[in-house]
């Protein structure tokens, strides 16, 4: 009897291993249908303070004025907040 019980864990534990492999092989394998890694988004970028203004925008949305970082072409032009 007790191999009976042994032979049903033993089973049960390898079904379960089986599972998991073929959850993680059918995740990989979705993934290299999607194209990989995610993509970065213009919401998972970097952003910085405007110099002016404080507004946060993304570098590749405002411009740099004598080292400075600015939100619009307006606050460029106003210069850096006066404390
Ligand atoms: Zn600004």
């Amino acid at each position: 009897m007790i191999s009976l019980t042994l032979k049903f864990l033993l089973l049960t534990f390898g079904f379960y291993l089986l599972i998991r492999l073929a959850k993680r092989a059918l995740r990989r394998w979705l993934q290299g249908l999607l194209g990989g890694e995610p993509q970065k988004t213009s919401l998972g970028a970097e952003l910085l303070p405007c110099s002016h203004c404080g507004a946060f925008v993304d570098p590749k949305l405002g411009l740099h004025k004598k080292g400075k970082f600015y939100c619009s072409q307006d606050c460029a032009q106003q210069g850096p907040a006066v404390p």
